[in-house]
């Protein structure tokens, strides 16, 4: 069983000499467990948060293997909940084979292809959809402006805003990325955070101003977006890309003060906060897929072995739409 370990502790830059492959005997399931072989391995930008110490979730530690959200296949199970062939999602690691408590794994029959539960069917789809209408509640006719939109979270952002009748605007690193994002996601501008003139042309695309910013990313943009907010308007903490990177951290200058003068609410959330209306997104996930108004781009990397350069790559925003490592085929 090969088996990816975080050999050290990253400060700054993520690199390569943080993993290291290690191969252990195939772990047996307990009473209640399952064993599982993992198929698709979900890589997030949220992954390198994790070893930065304590987030919403326990910290992750020099020796630990790289936790991860999977697409698996039960090869042999110790729960009467659980049968050898069943497909699951659930949390793994980043191995060939691992064990997991039955009741916290989700059977998943029906969708193809596999990898659409890693990303609209998954977290990310989830993400966008809740932080946008629940936390954003963005209604038809405004205008919602999102970060990282070439990305897998904000990619889905600008989708259901466009799907729900929104003017939606994108930020993303570089023109070749903008174009994309305004041609083949179908967002009405889309303007590039590296360019030099990026704060005249978001002032420019903005016009009134904005509604709802779902913010990915933090840092400058997040300083940039503020100055766009239109009185009373929304900003949707969901992530700080810009911040995880780093131990050289740089916040907005204008915070609170554009809080305060403008009468903003920022509210952060984690998708598993509204859990229980995961069936509704789901559903709503579904109509659009169907329908052509959301496109699910996925950038799969394949073999177990690549999924430190593919994590590496992501944070340094080689990827569009959600990325994800194939292990095993399905
Ligand atoms: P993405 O697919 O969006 O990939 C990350 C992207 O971030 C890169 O492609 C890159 O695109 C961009 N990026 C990297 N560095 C910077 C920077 N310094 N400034 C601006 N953009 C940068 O990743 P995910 O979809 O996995 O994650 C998106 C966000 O959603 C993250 O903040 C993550 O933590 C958050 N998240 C939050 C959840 C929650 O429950 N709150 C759940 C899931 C995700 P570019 O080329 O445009 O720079």
């Amino acid at each position: 069983n090969r088996q990816i370990v975080v050999a050290e502790l990253p400060k700054d830059a993520l690199t390569p000499g943080h993993f290291r492959m290690t191969t252990t005997p195939i772990p047996e399931p307990g009473e209640g467990e399952a064993q599982l072989r993992v198929i698709l391995m979900s890589i997030d930008a949220a992954n390198r948060s994790w070893l930065k110490g304590a987030t919403y979730r326990a910290p992750v530690l020099a020796g630990d293997p790289m936790p991860t959200y999977a697409v698996a296949e039960v090869t042999r199970s110790r729960s009467p909940e659980l049968d050898v062939g069943d497909l699951v999602i659930g949390s793994a690691s980043w191995s060939e084979f691992v064990t997991a408590p039955a009741d916290k794994l989700r059977k998943m029959p029906g969708i193809r292809p596999l990898s659409h539960l890693l990303s609209v069917y998954g977290i990310a789809g989830k993400t966008a959809y809740h932080g946008l209408i629940t936390v954003g509640r963005a209604v038809a006719g405004e205008t919602v402006l999102v970060s990282a939109a070439a990305g897998s979270v904000g990619g889905f952002v600008g989708q259901i805003a466009k799907a729900m009748g929104c003017h939606v605007i994108g930020i993303a690193g570089g023109a070749e990325k903008c174009n994309w994002v305004t041609s083949e996601l179908g967002f009405d501008a889309c303007l590039d955070y590296r360019d030099s003139g990026f704060n005249k042309a978001l002032r420019a695309a903005c016009g009134d101003g904005v509604d709802v910013y779902f913010d990915n990313v933090g840092g400058k943009v997040l300083e940039a977006a503020l100055f766009n907010m239109k009185d009373r308007g929304r900003v949707v903490c969901c992530g700080a890309i810009s911040q995880y990177d780093t131990d050289t951290p740089s916040g907005p200058r204008n915070l609170p003060g554009l809080v305060v003068t403008k009468r903003l609410r920022m509210e952060g959330f984690i998708v598993s906060d509204f859990a229980r209306d995961d069936d509704k997104a789901m559903k709503a996930l579904r109509h659009w897929v169907d329908a052509g108004r959301i496109k699910v781009t996925e950038d799969i990397f394949d073999g177990l072995e690549r999924a430190p350069e593919a994590l590496i790559d992501l944070l340094a925003g080689g990827n569009t739409g959600k990325r994800m490592v194939r292990v095993s085929a399905d």
